[in-house]
């Protein structure tokens, strides 16, 4: 059943917090001159335009990019997020929200590789369509066209990560996002991880997850940083208090395994302005733990 599409949600405040942290796990990333593969095994549909009448049924950017879109106080690391989103409209107005692949084409250079998997049939076929654009684009620019530097395939993200690893040039960012709307997702990037480790310990993988009231949500984190990764790092954003009926996302979470020793300090700069800009009410917060493989403990909370 493939009912998700994260054109619905597009811009929302677990997006600010997955794309402002993936913006900078590649500025990270980018510090050596080797190159890397990108791997993002839920990618979507790539762009989003906020007034089409998916983006626009439920207005969700109002909770995320919305109220950053005009603040002149952003620190500096979130400013380098929102100029990405800013460098794609540039009318001024917001009409266009980049997914997790634009963001990646964005950051990366002519050598790092672009590896995208989408399983929905109308998604992956917007995510090539928007890619090809972006190609002839490139091109009218007089860049050189990059042969094998982006594929996309329509497939099962899950299945298809452990033949990408190790990469050739033995780095790798790994993105896994996938909606979590059937429970078998958090058993999946799970079992996906720990196979991904076995295969290439050194990689960093992010994980995007909603916190919601299911079991499989609240013990997710808890289960990760059981994986023989030797560090992780995890930070979640609350927005507001959820409701009795507990409906809507008003908390998500991005968990590292491998992070660069230069996220935490820009978390903790970051997570505090975030809940001051897009909290709702007393119950917005934020938490930030990390750990080693050798004490499995926190090492440090916030919020
Ligand atoms: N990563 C994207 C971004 O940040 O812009 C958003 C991804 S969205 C949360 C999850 C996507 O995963 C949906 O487009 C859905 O169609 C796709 N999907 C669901 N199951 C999948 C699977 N097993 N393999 C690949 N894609 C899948």
């Amino acid at each position: 059943m493939l009912s998700y599409r994260h054109a619905f949600h597009a811009g929302n405040h677990a997006d600010v917090l997955k794309h402002f942290v993936q913006v900078q796990l590649h500025l990270y990333m980018n510090q050596k001159d080797t190159a890397y593969t990108y791997i993002d095994t839920h990618s979507g549909a790539g762009v989003y335009a906020l007034d089409s009448s998916f983006a626009s049924k439920n207005a969700e950017f109002d909770t995320g990019i919305g109220p950053l879109w005009t603040r002149t106080d952003l620190p500096p690391a979130l400013n380098e997020y929102v100029k990405l989103v800013k460098g794609m409209n540039p009318s001024g107005k917001m009409r266009y929200y980049p997914g997790s692949p634009y963001v990646a084409d964005q950051m990366t250079r002519p050598e790092d590789r672009l590896r995208l998997f989408e399983l929905h049939p109308a998604d992956s076929k917007i995510l090539a369509e928007n890619f090809r654009k972006a190609e002839a684009h490139k091109a009218e620019q007089g860049e050189r066209a990059r042969g094998r530097r982006v594929m996309i395939e329509r497939g099962d993200g899950f299945l298809s990560l452990k033949a990408l690893l190790p990469p050739p040039s033995r780095r790798a960012l790994v993105l896994i996002d996938p909606p979590y709307e059937m429970k078998d997702d958090y058993r999946k990037v799970k079992d996906a991880i720990e196979e991904a480790l076995g295969r290439f310990p050194a990689g960093i993988y992010a994980v995007w997850y909603p916190l919601l009231q299911r079991m499989e949500s609240r013990q997710f984190a808890d289960r990760l940083k059981r994986l023989p990764a030797k560090e992780w790092l995890n930070v979640t954003l609350t927005v507001s208090t959820p409701g009795p009926d507990g409906f809507g996302l008003h908390s998500s979470g991005m968990f590292i395994l491998n992070p660069p020793y230069t996220l935490e300090p820009l978390l903790r700069e970051v997570m505090p302005y975030l809940v001051k800009v897009l909290g709702k009410d007393a119950g917005a917060t934020f938490v930030i733990e990390r750990g080693t493989q050798v004490t499995g403990a926190a090492a440090g909370r916030v919020g």
